[in-house]
């Protein structure tokens, strides 16, 4: 089953796995990516993206890029002296996937240069695009039926970066409520780029218990990522569900209904960050 109830601190969450979906291509990179997993790419030739060194969603397109036989050319400002020594995580198995990466002081400009004619498919960072909208069609779809069977009403939380994957929820869901979290700026960015993706969408928007700065380590982060791994068996990433955790459980009054989270994936990026929890903590 898609959708399982976990309890966790004595209430019951129901988590939508969308980690479990088709192996190694899950989370919710696999539900933007789905309109080209599911178009024909015959006539392509390359896939350019940029972001950065270690995102999940540089991943996910590189193994989109294997599976489907196209080149993938990603370009990133930095790469870290410890990944380029040891590399590891979603930037060790892009590598491995065939991902040619390259350097530049504008990383998006030189990757819509890089696109010269219909053969080249351009991806912005984080696949915030509205071609992403099909997949997410397909998990509010999963959802309402679910609610349907069981006579449950959700209040639906998912943390957000670019915010593609809540505004694509939401637009596609009647009748349910969707609330989410900035892991990458402010509030105020984050409704931005939601209302870019979907001006009239009704995504509620909290704030963290205090300001994180995205890529930083943070002992409360690992902590409930560690409480909810020992006590529930599920393991969540850490970079936005880290955040995202700590600010569902401060705001926890402000919900009527069942609290369905979604796990949107991302478990390969926890190596490199574990690796960096495991040294700055001595754990
Ligand atoms: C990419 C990612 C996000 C952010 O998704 P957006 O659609 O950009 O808001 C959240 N959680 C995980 C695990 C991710 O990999």
């Amino acid at each position: 089953m898609s959708i399982e109830p976990i309890y966790f601190r004595g209430r019951r969450f129901w988590v939508l796995r969308d980690d479990l979906i088709g192996g190694e291509f899950n989370g919710n990179k696999a539900r933007k990516l789905a309109f080209l997993l599911n178009s024909n790419l015959n006539h392509i030739n390359r896939i350019i993206s940029y972001g950065s060194s270690q995102s999940n969603a540089m991943y996910s397109i590189s193994l989109l890029a294997k599976m489907r036989g196209v080149k993938f050319i990603y370009f990133t400002n930095h790469i870290c002296d410890f990944l380029l020594n040891n590399p590891c995580g979603n930037y060790a198995y892009a590598l491995k996937n065939g991902m040619e990466i390259r350097l530049s002081d504008n990383p998006s400009q030189s990757a819509k240069n890089e696109c010269k004619d219909s053969q080249d498919i351009f991806i912005p960072e984080g696949v915030a695009m509205s071609k992403a909208e099909l997949g997410f069609k397909e998990q509010a779809k999963i959802i309402m039926d679910f609610a349907k069977k069981n006579g449950i009403k959700f209040d639906i939380f998912l943390p957000s970066g670019t915010g593609c994957s809540a505004a694509f929820l939401a637009k596609n869901l009647n009748d349910m409520s969707v609330w989410s979290v900035p892991c990458v700026g402010d509030a105020k960015y984050l409704k931005e780029q939601i209302s870019t993706l979907d001006p009239f969408n009704k995504v509620k928007i909290l704030n963290p218990p205090k300001k994180y700065h995205f890529g930083k380590l943070y002992l409360e982060i690992y902590e409930i990522y560690k409480e909810l791994l020992d006590s529930c068996g599920v393991e969540f990433e850490l970079l936005y569900d880290g955040v995202g955790w700590l600010t569902l459980m401060a705001n926890l009054d402000i919900f009527k209904g069942e609290i369905l989270y979604i796990h949107q994936g991302g478990m390969l990026g926890n190596i490199t960050l574990l690796d960096r929890y495991r040294r700055k903590f001595d754990m």
